[in-house]
């Protein structure tokens, strides 16, 4: 911004300002500047990971998602690939098997009981030899019709989010929540995250809790339009 203000001459009496660019108003959006990111940072590439998107859960599951099919997330096996210096490559979890992303969010034993506890939720048992990404990109719908299969893996989704930011209170702070508090949090924060986004009548949270996958009042569409 310096240098190109060093070479223009202002003139004139009248006020100055920045404008935003990514909004008409010139003002800064957070709404318009999320989508900025989203338009620019996240490539548009044709292949399927790039254009994974689904709206019911926040831009920042969104982008993490994203990361984790990438492999860019913090994990010791990557940290170490770049070449930075630690003390052990083994989970901070478990303490036993060296830490991959998939190790991490997937097959390590705490997130392996979580996973459970969210099919279990969903009266689905996980598939053997699914894999993370079979996960994330919800390649078995088990036979849900598609809003029902998107609301699913915004379950997905919210759950790798909230695994991993468990895994970072233990690294960062030495403390981690049970299987069960952190299957308890995201069937909240996910009913919180897609009732929110949905434009479709949810059902209730006592219906959610129970049993979310056995009743079909999720599809009820109350978009006026
Ligand atoms: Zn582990």
């Amino acid at each position: 911004m310096i240098e190109i203000i060093k070479t223009s001459s202002i003139s004139g009496n009248g006020e100055s300002s920045w404008k935003f660019l990514g909004h008409k108003s010139g003002l800064f959006v957070t709404k318009a500047m999320a989508k900025l990111i989203d338009d620019k940072i996240i490539p548009k590439e044709s292949n399927s990971i790039a254009t994974l998107k689904n709206n019911l859960v926040p831009l920042k599951i969104g982008i993490f998602i994203w990361r984790v099919l990438r492999r860019r997330i913090a994990v010791k096996v990557e940290l170490d690939r770049r070449g930075i210096d630690l003390d052990t490559l083994l989970c901070p979890i478990c303490d036993n098997v060296v830490e991959s992303v998939d190790h991490a969010i997937y097959s390590c034993k705490s997130a392996q009981d979580i996973w459970i506890g969210i099919f279990k939720w969903w009266d689905l048992s996980l598939p053997s030899g699914y894999t993370l990404e079979d996960l994330i990109k919800c390649s078995n719908s088990f036979g849900m019709e598609p809003f029902k299969k998107k609301v699913w893996q915004a379950v997905i989704w919210s759950t790798c989010y909230m695994i991993w930011k468990n895994r970072n209170l233990k690294v960062f702070k030495n403390d981690a929540d049970s299987s069960p508090k952190i299957v308890s949090d995201i069937q909240v924060k996910s009913f919180e995250w897609i009732k929110n986004r949905s434009r479709k009548s949810l059902i209730t949270w006592q219906q959610w809790l129970i049993s979310p996958a056995s009743t079909n009042i999720l599809c009820v569409n109350m978009d006026p339009g």
